[in-house]
């Protein structure tokens, strides 16, 4: 008999014996490498059937049927056996999952993944390397920064470049904002009252920057009214014009602008601020450039369209999530600065991690730069990649998602029953359904069904999102197998929903019932 299931500590001396040599039986060592290969063997197998069977990207599962079997679950009585708890996850989760390599997963930022990234993923977690020191890292850390210095490169930062892998775009841009900060509390002379130095720090970002910038500001103990917004122009970028005003007007109130964040790539409508132009103004002004390249990072490696990131080159710290448009699973992204210095506003000497003498002494460690401690090898992802495919692999796939974006506004831009919003130099698409003769608020609401009915059908996923307060739809086109024909079949689909919903709503205005 087994103790498992037996409340801790009462199992008898001779069960927990068992018990944990049953248990010793699970780890990863010399003695299971068969077991290792026999359980991945059946967690791949699972996965390739259900990427075969997957027939649309979502069964449009709702919250509601999936809690009950989730709640049910006691997870103090485990089922002791591999296959029976695939298929308990496959129940809870991988039935429904998300497929975001189908091709009609048109909603966010999520992408399909390259095979060699995968490849990486099962390595990095077996060898379970920390990317804090070096004694628990060894050639991964040198990799990480051979990694930071390729990318850095393709920025063209230039040779006192650094940076670090992080978990993604808000880390990065919080990290950028921690050292911005840092920079500007040192150049104001390291004022004695700390807090009212900081109340004073502003950033500046533009009506179309990500949530993740106001969020860093809370975090790192801003004013709640830190970040301030320039207006955009018709195409979606920063008004440079707005962005000069705003850093007179805070100069005059005594406020100090510690950033200007730009966007290589919004979130919403794919757009990229005027760098070269913001890049000029930040000089000028000497204020810190940070760029949130967080989805427009794919163009570092477009053989056709790197030009469109010009001026990124003058940033004083770049975001880049590789994990958008690198076609790598999360996590996988980082942050670079063009002075490795300023990452010494990360670093913290502890006695037993990172002693001050171990640095001394040449020895390489990335924890000095990171906000992180334990850190995944998430850079052995896109190393497999770059060794396996080589970058313009990565950037002609981009570039096909960019190419079919420009088709997919074409399409929308002909078709009477729908109005396109701004154009992206990206792979982003906004529009909505125009039903015959609907007013404004039916027009929102039609166009919120469709997207919750055709999410519902689990047919296609597009995303959502408001344009002048307007609701609107949205095409993330990240997946180089979607076709124009699978756009024109959604697009279909959207006008029938959007517009039976408007028809049945004026058909019940012009004749309420009871
Ligand atoms: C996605 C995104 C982020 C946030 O990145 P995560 O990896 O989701 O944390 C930041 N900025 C922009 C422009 C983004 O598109």
């Amino acid at each position: 008999m087994s103790s498992i299931g037996s409340p801790p500590g009462t199992a008898p001396a001779d069960d927990a014996e068992h018990g944990s040599s049953a248990a010793r039986g699970h780890l990863f060592n010399a003695a299971t490498v068969e077991r290792y290969r026999d359980v991945l063997a059946r967690g791949v197998e699972r996965i390739a059937r259900g990427v075969r069977r997957a027939d649309r990207p979502f069964t449009g599962v709702t919250p509601a049927a999936l809690i009950p079997l989730v709640d049910a679950i006691d997870l103090d009585r485990p089922l002791g056996d591999t296959d029976a708890a695939l298929d308990e996850l496959h129940d809870v989760w991988l039935r429904d999952a998300v497929w975001f390599h189908h091709p009609r997963y048109l909603a966010h930022l999520n992408c399909p993944v390259v095979i060699p990234a995968l490849l990486g993923e099962a390595v990095l977690s077996a060898v379970n390397s920390s990317l804090d020191t070096w004694d628990q890292s060894v050639g991964a850390t040198l990799m990480e920064r051979r990694l930071i210095e390729w990318t850095a490169g393709r920025v063209g930062l230039g040779a006192t470049a650094d940076g670090v892998f992080t978990s993604g775009g808000t880390q990065s841009n919080l990290q950028a904002m921690l050292l911005a900060r840092e920079e500007a509390y040192r150049r104001a002379g390291g004022a004695d009252d700390r807090s009212a130095a900081l109340a004073r720090l502003r950033i500046i970002t533009s009506a179309a920057g990500h949530f993740s910038v106001q969020k860093a500001a809370k975090l790192l103990g801003l004013a709640s009214d830190a970040v301030l917004t320039v207006p955009t122009d018709a195409g979606r970028r920063m008004r440079t014009d707005e962005l000069a005003r705003t850093i007179d007007r805070c100069r005059r109130d005594g406020q100090v602008v510690m950033a200007v964040v730009a966007t290589a790539g919004t979130t919403d409508f794919g757009t990229i601020d005027p760098l070269p132009e913001l890049a000029d103004i930040c000089t000028a002004t000497g204020i810190w450039m940070h760029v949130d390249a967080a989805y427009g990072c794919g163009l570092l490696v477009s053989p056709t369209r790197r030009h469109l990131l010009d001026g990124i080159e003058r940033a004083a710290s770049v975001t880049v999530d590789y994990h958008k448009s690198f076609f790598q699973p999360v996590s996988a992204s980082a942050l670079l600065v063009r002075d490795g210095r300023v990452l010494r506003h990360a670093t913290w000497h502890a006695d037993y991690l990172n002693p001050a003498r171990a640095a001394e002494r040449g020895i390489p460690n990335q924890v000095d730069k990171s906000i992180q401690t334990t850190r995944r090898f998430d850079a052995c992802k896109v190393w497999l990649t770059l060794r396996i495919m080589g970058p313009d692999a990565i950037g002609a796939l981009f570039d096909q998602v960019v190419d079919l974006a420009a088709q997919a506004w074409r399409l929308l831009d002909a078709d009477p029953r729908f109005e396109v919003a701004t154009r992206s130099p990206l792979s982003t698409v906004v529009f909505r359904h125009l039903p015959p003769g609907a007013d404004p608020d039916l027009i929102d609401e039609a166009n919120l069904h469709a997207r919750e009915t055709l999410a519902g059908s689990g047919e296609a996923l597009v995303a959502g999102t408001t344009v002048d307060g307007a609701h609107h739809l949205k095409l993330t086109l990240l997946n180089p197998e979607t076709t124009v024909e699978d756009i024109a079949h959604v697009l279909d689909l959207i006008a029938d929903h959007a517009g039976r919903y408007a028809r049945d709503r004026a058909a019940e205005l012009s004749c309420p019932v009871g």
